[in-house]
């Protein structure tokens, strides 16, 4: 319960959902049409073809009426069949629960990553994949599942280099990344980093409600999905692509929310996907200006695979993360994400994704400066200060900085 009567907006700097543009909100609130009459087949054309550009993809791309995990079983059912091995790797709370849902799906999944904790702060370990795989002489290894931005730690993996280690090992596996919550805020190539099946969601970067999310395909993994024997009925992708070669989906589609992906889709492509990866590192090193000024550390320990997402900030021991947050919450109408499984407690995360600007993570950077003082947690100096000189000092080009 907040401590006052609200006013004014909510600020919603959760990693995801992200805060929706009005502009995506107009757009959405137009009424529903016949999802089988002609003009629902020429929307579905128009944004399964820009849908592409944002993946940098030129196969297809899979859009369920559902949240990310529908989409993680997608990939995982539509490529693979009963008892398969599955190798996961742990970089946080979300590949946990991808790894859980391997196995509640019927398959073998082995999951590796650094010891303890130390895999929730650095990022994917090529190097221990290439390994595994080549020991994996009889290719029993059927897929290698990764995630992309572990919206747990703000920890961005380098996807590139997973891809070279399949290869180097010359293993068949097929690559499955989850970038949920990097799509359209982290720099992402489908094609080029040889990806199979890439899994994504409409609440993050790309600025929409939660309620859809993809599936972008890879020529081997349409080909795979021909054998693969897991049941699968409504993730199918057999009958989805049929029907989307006329802009159609074998269901009903959530069509109001498709209004917004298009209207999403042109927003970005209007303002150029490298401008909005820059913004987002840009927000990102502010805010790590920030954490540092404030004497605290950032839950990533890998300075290249800092998030341009998210910050995890790790507060002192002794200090419970959540009370803090909730201090935060109740005071200044600001939701941060909290510690999620192992880092549950230690950590707050602030999003910095979407429809931001700089003084909104300025008075997301207030209420977290304030409410750590009102909950006596120790701090060097002025988080707040120290970004609005980042932000001064690094005009992004192209935006009406001085
Ligand atoms: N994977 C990642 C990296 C996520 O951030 C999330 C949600 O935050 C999910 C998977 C699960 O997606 P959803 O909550 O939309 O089902």
């Amino acid at each position: 319960k907040l401590d006052f009567h609200p006013s004014g907006r909510h600020f919603l700097q959760i990693p995801g959902p992200s805060p929706v543009p009005d502009r995506i909100l107009r757009a959405m609130s137009l009424p529903t049409i016949d999802h089988r009459g002609p003009e629902f087949g020429a929307l579905g054309r128009e944004l399964l073809t820009k849908v592409q550009k944002v993946f940098k993809t030129e196969h297809p791309v899979i859009i369920y009426p559902a949240s990310g995990t529908g989409a993680w079983e997608a990939a995982l059912a539509n490529t693979l069949s009963p008892g398969d091995c599955v190798l996961m790797f742990e970089t946080g709370h979300f590949a946990t629960l991808w790894q859980k849902m391997a196995r509640r799906l019927g398959l073998e999944p082995e999951f590796i990553g650094l010891p303890g904790y130390e895999g929730w702060r650095h990022g994917v370990q090529a190097e221990m994949i290439e390994a595994r795989l080549k020991e994996d002489g009889d290719h029993a290894i059927k897929a290698v599942c990764v995630v992309h931005n572990e919206t747990s730690t703000g920890v961005t993996s380098d996807i590139a280099s997973v891809r070279r280690a399949i290869d180097a090992a010359g293993h068949p596996a097929l690559l499955i990344v989850d970038t949920i919550s990097g799509l359209a805020s982290a720099d992402y190539r489908h094609d080029e980093w040889g990806v199979d099946v890439t899994v994504s969601g409409s609440q993050k970067g790309l600025m929409l409600p939660p309620g859809i999310s993809f599936n972008a395909l890879s020529p081997k993994a349409i080909k795979v999905s021909r054998e693969a024997k897991l049941p699968k009925s409504f993730w199918a992708w057999d009958e989805i692509l049929e029907a989307n070669q006329n802009g159609y989906w074998p269901y009903t589609p959530s069509t109001n929310l498709l209004y917004g992906l298009n209207e999403a889709l042109d927003m970005l492509l209007e303002e150029g996907l490298e401008h909005v990866f820059a913004r987002h590192q840009r927000w990102a090193a502010g805010v790590r200006c920030a954490v540092d000024a404030w004497g605290l550390e950032i839950q990533c320990q890998t300075p290249e695979l800092y998030s341009p997402v998210l910050t995890g900030v790790v507060l002192p021991e002794g200090v419970d993360a959540d009370v803090v947050r909730k201090i935060i919450y109740e005071r200044f109408d600001l939701s941060l994400g909290m510690g999620l499984g192992k880092a549950k407690g230690k950590m707050f995360r602030i999003g910095h994704l979407g429809d931001c600007n700089d003084l909104t993570l300025i008075a997301t950077l207030g209420g977290c400066e304030a409410g750590m003082k009102l909950a006596g947690v120790p701090l060097a100096g002025s988080g707040v200060t120290a970004a609005l000189e980042y932000f001064a000092e690094h005009p992004l080009d192209g935006t009406r900085d001085p």
